[in-house]
C-alpha cells in the first residue's frame, strides 16, 4: 500500500453547479418545495452541491410531462429515427466522457481508473447497443408495443451506468422515462438531463426527479406508471413489490447478491488471484454481483491466501481521482456504518480478519479492503451481503460441496469458476443457481449480455434482447 497520493487537477474539467433544479418535460424547473439535498465528496466530506428533493406535486408534473411526450411524440415517431437520438446521446456522453468520470468519481467516491475505463465506455456501449435495436424490434420475437411510461429507480454504486441500463432499453422500444438516481450521487444524471437537451430530445421523454426515498416511493406508486423498473437493495425491492402488487404496471427488480468465487485445486493460481481481487475490491465491493464469498478448494486455500495477501499488500487506497488508485472511498458515511457493523459481527462470531496496514485518509469514509478466513456458513458474514471490500473465505473439499456451498444464500445473482477442465466449468456452472457465471474471469459486462438475477436477487431481466422484452408488450 502507497501514502494518500496529493489531489490531481482533473477536478478543474468539471463546473458543477452550486445547486440543481429537476429536470422536467425539457427543462430544469425549481421543486414545488424548498427541501434540498446536499451530496457531499465522500472522499473529503465536503459539500459537492445540493439538489432539489421531489414531492408529489412535481413527481406528478414528470408523469405528466413523461405521457405527453410517449403519445404525441415519442411513440408515433418512426423506429429509425428514435435509434437516431439514441446514437446521438451516445456520442455526446463520449465526447463528455472525462467530464463525467471525474464527476462520478467526485460525487461516488469510485477511482478515477474505473469511471474512465469502465463505467463510462459500458454506459456509452449501452445507448449504442440499444440505439442500434430500435428499428429493429420486430426481428426480436416478441411484441413491438412499447408499454407507455416508465418510472426508474436507480442505486448510487454505478450511477450513470445504471441509469444507462434503464434508460437506453425504454426509450430504444418507444417508452418514456420518469427517473429518480439514488439521493448521494444524483450529478451525473443531471449532466445526463443536459445531455438530453443538447441531443434535441424532444421534452419529456426523459425527465429526472431527485430526492430521496419517499421520492422514489411517489414514483413507483404513481398511477401514471404503466412499468416499474428498480435496481437496489432487496429490502426496497421487497416493499416496491408489494407497492406495485395488484396494479397493471410490469416490474423488473435487480437487487442485491452475495456471488461466490468458487476455486478448484487445478485454476491457474495467480490468474484467480486477479479475478479474487476484482471480484471483491472493484468500486470498494459496492457491486451487487461482488463475489464476496471466496470458496477455495481446502488443498491450495493456504498457497492462495498467502498470494492473495500480498497481491492486496499492492493495492493503493485513496483519492479517486489519483490515477493510480485502486480503492476509493465508501460511498457515504452510512453505508461505511454498515460495513463497520458487519465485520464487527465477523470478529464478534469468530472468523479472523486481515487487512493491510495502509494509513488512511483523514476526512472522508474509508474502509481498508479485508479478508476474512475461518468464516462458517452460519456467520452473518458468509450470509449478509456487505456491499464493501470484505472478503468472507470458506472452503470446499469436492466439487459437490463447493456448490452446495455456493447456492446456501438467498441471493442468486452472480459467482465465479476458476478451473482449467472444462468438464468441471460445466458441471459446476450448471448447477449454480446465478444471473451470471463467470469463467476464469470475473466482472465482465457486455450490452449484448442479459442481467439479473434468480430468488431474492429480484426478477426480470436488462441488458440484451431480454432487456428490450421487460418494455415491450
Ligand atoms: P436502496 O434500495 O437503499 O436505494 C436504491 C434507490 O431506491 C435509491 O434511489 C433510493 O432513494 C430509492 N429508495 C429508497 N427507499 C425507497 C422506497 N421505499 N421506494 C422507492 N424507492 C426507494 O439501495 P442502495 O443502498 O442505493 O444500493 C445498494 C443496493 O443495490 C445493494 O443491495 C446492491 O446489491 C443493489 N444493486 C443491485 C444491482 C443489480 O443489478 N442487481 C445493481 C446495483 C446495486
Amino acid at each position: 500500500m502507497f501514502e494518500y497520493a496529493p489531489a490531481p487537477e482533473s477536478r478543474s474539467i468539471v463546473s458543477i453547479r452550486p445547486s440543481y433544479d429537476l429536470f422536467i418535460d425539457g427543462d430544469f424547473v425549481p421543486a414545488k418545495s424548498d427541501e434540498r439535498i446536499v451530496t457531499v465528496n465522500p472522499a473529503d466530506e465536503e459539500p459537492l452541491s445540493e439538489v432539489a428533493a421531489a414531492g408529489e406535486a412535481d413527481v406528478d408534473r414528470a408523469f405528466a410531462a413523461a405521457r405527453r411526450a410517449f403519445e404525441r411524440v415519442w411513440s408515433p415517431m418512426p423506429p429509425a429515427e428514435r435509434g437516431k437520438y439514441l446514437f446521438r446521446i451516445a456520442r455526446i456522453i463520449q465526447e463528455r466522457s472525462r467530464e463525467l468520470a471525474v464527476l462520478e468519481s467526485l460525487d461516488n467516491g469510485k477511482p478515477i481508473k474505473e469511471t474512465r475505463d469502465i463505467d463510462l465506455p459500458l454506459v456509452a456501449q449501452h445507448f449504442f447497443y440499444y440505439a442500434g435495436w430500435a428499428d429493429k424490434l420486430r426481428h426480436a420475437g416478441f411484441g413491438t408495443r412499447p408499454l407507455g411510461v416508465a418510472a426508474q429507480v436507480i442505486p448510487w454504486n454505478f450511477p450513470l451506468l445504471m441509469l444507462a441500463w434503464k434508460v437506453a432499453p425504454a426509450l430504444a422500444t418507444g417508452n418514456t422515462v420518469v427517473l429518480k438516481p439514488a439521493e448521494t450521487t444524483p450529478l451525473t444524471a443531471l449532466v445526463f438531463a443536459e445531455i438530453c437537451q443538447e441531443a434535441g430530445l424532444p421534452p419529456g421523454v426523459v425527465n429526472i426527479v431527485t430526492g430521496a426515498g419517499d421520492t422514489g416511493a411517489a414514483v413507483v406508486a404513481h398511477p401514471g406508471g404503466d412499468k416499474v423498473a428498480f435496481t437496489g437493495s432487496t429490502e426496497v425491492g421487497r416493499q416496491i413489490a408489494r407497492a406495485v402488487a395488484g396494479t397493471r404496471k410490469r416490474l423488473t427488480l435487480e437487487l442485491g447478491g452475495k456471488g461466490a468465487n468458487i476455486v478448484y485445486d487445478d485454476a491457474a493460481i495467480d490468474q484467480a488471484v486477479e479475478g479474487i481481487v476484482s471480484g471483491i475490491f472493484f468500486n470498494q465491493g459496492h457491486v451487487c454481483c461482488a463475489g464476496s464469498r471466496l470458496l477455495v478448494q481446502e488443498s491450495i486455500a493456504e498457497e492462495l491466501l498467502a498470494r492473495l495477501r500480498a497481491r492486496i499488500e499492492l493495492l493503493r487506497l485513496g483519492d479517486p481521482l489519483d490515477k493510480n488508485t485502486d480503492i476509493g472511498a465508501i460511498n457515504s458515511a452510512a453505508q461505511l456504518a454498515r460495513i463497520r457493523e458487519l465485520a464487527a459481527a465477523g470478529e464478534a462470531e469468530g472468523a479472523t480478519s486481515w487487512s493491510p496496514a495502509c494509513p488512511l485518509p483523514e476526512r472522508g469514509y474509508w474502509f481498508r479492503p479485508t479478508v476474512f478466513t475461518g468464516v462458517t456458513q452460519a456467520h452473518r458474514i458468509a450470509r449478509e451481503e456487505i456491499f464493501g471490500p470484505v472478503l468472507s473465505v470458506l472452503t470446499f473439499r469436492t466439487p459437490e460441496e463447493a456448490v452446495a456451498k455456493a447456492n446456501n444464500t438467498p441471493y442468486g445473482l452472480s459467482a465465479g469458476v476458476w478451473t482449467e477442465k472444462g468438464s468441471l466449468m460445466l458441471w459446476t456452472a450448471s448447477r449454480l443457481r446465478a444471473g451470471v457465471v463467470w469463467s476464469n474471469t470475473f466482472n465482465v459486462f457486455d450490452p449484448a449480455s442479459p442481467f439479473g438475477g434468480y430468488k431474492e436477487s429480484g426478477y426480470g431481466r436488462e441488458g440484451g434482447l431480454l432487456g428490450l422484452e421487460a418494455y415491450l408488450g
